[in-house]
């Protein structure tokens, strides 16, 4: 299978990537060249960590919190309308 991905030496010889972070560490991109690691697909890979994990971390999803609090359709369409408030 042919790919476009860089090697490792050439993302080492451009000079315009950055090496990982720790939180890199056990993802699917990174490549290694010369004792140390560079991610495949972003030049500064702290920058995909700085706002929470990175989108195409391979080695970490972001957790999706499902709440089960069951709600009254009737109830919630009068509550946002306002709702008939008792003198
Ligand atoms: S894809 Fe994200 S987590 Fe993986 S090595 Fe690159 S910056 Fe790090």
């Amino acid at each position: 299978m042919a790919t476009n991905a860089p090697t490792a030496s050439e993302l080492q010889s451009s000079g315009f990537f950055n090496p990982i972070i720790d939180q890199c560490d056990g993802c699917d991109r990174v490549v290694e060249a010369n004792n140390n690691k560079y991610c495949q697909t972003f030049a500064f890979p702290d920058a995909k960590w700085r706002l929470g994990i990175c989108n195409f971390a391979t080695h970490k999803k972001p957790e999706i919190v499902v709440s089960t609090i069951k709600v009254n359709p009737l109830k919630a369409a009068k509550r946002a309308s306002g709702g008939k408030k008792k003198k």
